[in-house]
């Protein structure tokens, strides 16, 4: 991919996704073979005004190295100078960015319980540090390819042109062409979710059903306080900014607890590295009770008894069938993209942002209101071209999906 088109991507995740304000420090995540896209962004984020850029190296086989030789107690000890960092961020309130470059299996093998129980252990000393920074920064998550990702998405092209291929979606995804001038597609694309939010928030449905073929059959209930958020957001200092690039989901955070029926999964699911396909959860009083998969049962089974809010839900999304990453007919078995690519909900922790008020509320207030808590947010799939959603309140029932589209225009 050409330097200058790159370029203008990470000028976009800067500015656009990050909005990196002036003397800002920034934290970037970013996986070492991208040391190239790496520079570039680094560079774009000092003429975007941060005073420092910190950089976390990642490497998946690594990681992976990491999970078969350290003992269970050495994996979950969070180190002092690890909290320390922690601590730092909830004194700066730093950019966070996120390049996405993994191997969609590239954690293969790798013992889930280990895996399951460090994380578990880690947690309430991460808990607190994540809940003081919770709306208080900006981050972004944007993905580069690798060759390794690029082989699993288009195993029928050889590494360099799958590659290739990878990058040209990517950007496709992110509306960033040669001639364009990105910033300004995303200015457009952002109205459009304000519209789109206006519309539904407007509505105040109490509950939403939704039927499909395929066994989908399925009510969940939202909060009087639910507000449906789509593209960018403020942080409760006012600085607007895109979490997700690209970005194509309309949601809120639904009432935990009350949730009845049966989800049927539309796109298999890459969770921790590893893929869990072809599965339908069933619901009552808002927990899933019962499941199967046809791969991956027993990561899906870890998934969703990792804590009490695994077993709930955190979110529930909208996006028609006619989306961009949709059409591109690609499968990238990264969350960032698929979930994009169709309507779906996710098991765990919910959105306070996505309650009205939650600027003067505190996570607790947000909590007993009935915004789900967890360690995990897992979204998985359930569009499909017959899917209908209708929207119901004061027993008036609003068609807001038919087939897989929006039902009317905004
Ligand atoms: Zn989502």
């Amino acid at each position: 991919m050409k330097k200058t088109i790159q370029r203008k991507y990470a000028k976009l995740i800067a500015r656009t996704g990050a909005n990196i304000q002036k003397g800002q420090t920034v934290r970037l995540f970013v996986n070492v073979d991208q040391y190239e896209f790496a520079t570039i962004l680094v560079d774009e984020c000092y003429k975007a005004g941060a005073s420092r850029v910190d950089i976390d190296w990642n490497w998946q086989p690594i990681t992976k190295l990491d999970y078969r030789h350290r003992t269970l107690r050495s994996l979950s000890t969070v180190q002092k100078w690890e909290e320390e960092r922690l601590k730092l961020m909830t004194e700066e309130y730093p950019c966070r960015i996120f390049i996405i470059s993994d191997d969609p299996d590239g954690l293969k093998g790798v013992n889930q319980d280990k895996m399951q129980k460090a994380r578990i252990a880690k947690y309430p000393i991460i808990k607190p540090y994540r809940d003081a920074i919770d709306n208080k920064h900006q981050w972004t998550i944007a993905a580069v390819p690798s060759y390794e990702w690029a082989k699993k998405v288009f195993p029928e092209l050889s590494k360099s042109q799958a590659y290739n291929k990878l990058w040209d979606a990517i950007l496709a995804t992110v509306r960033v062409t040669e001639d364009n001038d990105p910033a300004e597609a995303w200015r457009v694309h952002n109205e459009n979710f304000k519209n789109r939010s206006a519309w539904l928030n407007a509505h105040k449905f109490e509950r939403l059903e939704y039927k499909s073929a395929n066994g989908t059959d399925f009510k969940v209930w939202l909060m009087p306080e639910s507000r449906w958020c789509g593209g960018g957001e403020y942080t409760l200092s006012g600085v607007y900014y895109n979490p997700n690039m690209p970005t194509e989901e309309i949601f809120t955070t639904p009432c935990r607890g009350k949730a009845e029926g049966t989800l049927v999964s539309t796109k298999p699911l890459s969770y921790e590295g590893q893929l869990i396909e072809n599965f339908s959860i069933t619901f009552e009083n808002g927990k899933a009770v019962s499941w199967k998969a046809e791969k991956g049962e027993s990561l899906l089974t870890k998934m969703i008894t990792m804590d009490e809010g695994a077993a709930m839900l955190g979110e529930v999304a909208l996006i028609p069938c006619n989306s961009p990453i949709n059409n591109s007919g690609i499968l990238y078995y990264e969350t960032l993209f698929d979930e994009n690519a169709s309507c779906h909900v996710a098991l765990g922790e919910g959105f306070n942002e996505c309650v009205d008020g939650f600027e003067n509320r505190t996570n607790e207030e947000c909590e007993a209101l009935g915004v789900n808590d967890s360690m995990i947010h897992v979204d998985f799939m359930i569009g499909a071209p017959d899917l209908c959603i209708t929207g119901y309140k004061d027993g008036v029932a609003t068609p807001i999906f038919v087939n897989g589209e929006w039902a009317s225009e905004v």
